[in-house]
Formats: C-alpha cells, structure tokens, sequence
C-alpha cells in the first residue's frame, strides 16, 4: 500500500504552482513534506514535469536518505531537504524556487531587507545569502542549516535561488512568494530613491501580531 497520500498530493500541488505561477522554469525546483505516517519525508522526483505527475510518482525518502517508496529518482536537492529536517523539528515542508528577483538577490550576493509588513509577518528576518555551494551537495545543506539558524523560515542560495520552511506546505510556499515579492519591491524601491527597512522592534511586533491574523481566535 502507498503511504503518506495527504503529504503526496501537497507536495504535487505546491511543485505545479511554483511552475504555474513562474517562479521555476521547466522542471527545476523542488517540494518535500514530513510524512506523519513513516519516518522520512516526501519528495518531488528530479527533473520531471510537474503537470504529468501524479501523486504516485512522489518519493519518499527516510532520514538516511533512502528510497523507502517510489520509481523515480528523488530531488537532486534531497541532501538540502534532508538537513533542514534533521536540524530543525520545527519545519514539515519546504519549498525551493528559482524565482527572478530573490534570485537577483541571492546572485548579487545581498540580503532581502524586510521593506513590506508582510516579510515581517510571514518571514520575520531578513533573508541572508547561504555561501555558494554547488546543486545538490551535502555542503548546500550544511551551510543552509547554519544560515536558518534555529528559527529562520527563508535564505537565498548563492547564485541560484530560494528556500522557504515551513510547519505546512502553505505556509512553505506562502514564505517563497513574500520573499519574491519582497525582493521585486525593494530592487523598485531602491531604483525611485531610498529605502526604509522596517526597524526590528516593528519586525517583531508584526511577526507576533501574524499568529493571530485572520480567522484565528
Ligand atoms: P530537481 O529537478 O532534481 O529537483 O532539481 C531542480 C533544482 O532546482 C536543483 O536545485
Ligand atoms: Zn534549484
């Protein structure tokens, strides 16, 4: 029997919005979620077109990075995805993008201030450069640990893109739009004159205000 069918399906339906909604080109990127049912997560397969696949063809790999369930080779980024889970028990989901102007940020070497309320909502933090490491090493993952920290949901991989953490796929994917959006905003801004950061005392109270946002009594 297949496992961790409510996981696969969030994991496919966030890796075609990040096709649809252009922040990946083709099949690049990449979508995990902790499984609840077996100990490891479930990724997206390497370099396939996300709009043929079902939730079948999802992987599911353990915490030694073994295949427990699928036909197709994993994410090259499985080793990234692996060492944010084993260092932060916090994160379920994490979602990887390659979207345009984080990616100008991440390429320039510069952190994503946070300029909008909403980056000190949904992200909390500045969004830092992890230093380079190449696509799908063990390094990528290690130096991305260390730039999280503890409590980090967003970093920008050097010259090549975005990770965003999550408790839920939504709240993974939601953190790689903010960011997107943030940094398009700030290059703008930046380009009509000066820029305001928000100050970290507004960033804090902004953050903690977002818990109880919406519906949530
Ligand atoms: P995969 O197709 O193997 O997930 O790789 C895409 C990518 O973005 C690598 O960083
Ligand atoms: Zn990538």
């Amino acid at each position: 029997m297949i496992s961790s069918m409510q996981e696969r399906q969030e994991v496919l339906y966030a890796a075609r919005e990040i096709a649809g909604s252009g922040m990946v080109i083709g099949t690049w990127g990449n979508v995990s979620a902790r499984s609840r049912e077996v100990q490891g997560f479930v990724i997206t397969p390497s370099g396939m077109d996300y709009a043929t696949l079902n939730a079948e063809d999802m992987v599911v790999v353990d915490y030694n990075r073994q295949v427990l369930e699928g036909r197709f080779k994993p994410s090259a980024e499985t080793p990234l995805h692996l060492a944010v889970y084993l260092a932060r028990s916090d994160v379920n989901a994490i979602v990887h993008v390659h979207s345009p102007f984080a990616t100008a940020f991440a390429v320039a070497g510069m952190s994503i201030p946070v300029v909008l309320e909403e980056t000190a909502q949904a992200i909390g933090h500045e969004i830092a450069v992890v230093p380079y490491a190449i696509t799908g090493s063990r390094r990528l993952g290690e130096y991305t640990v260390q730039t999280l920290g503890s409590e980090g949901c967003a970093a920008l991989l050097a010259n090549h893109g975005v990770i965003g953490c999550g408790a839920t796929v939504a709240q993974a994917l939601r953190i790689c739009y903010v960011a997107e959006q943030t940094a398009q905003v700030a290059l703008y801004a930046r380009m009509l004159g000066s820029v305001r950061d928000l100050a970290p005392e507004e960033v804090y109270r902004l953050h903690e205000g977002f818990k109880n946002y919406g519906q949530k009594k």
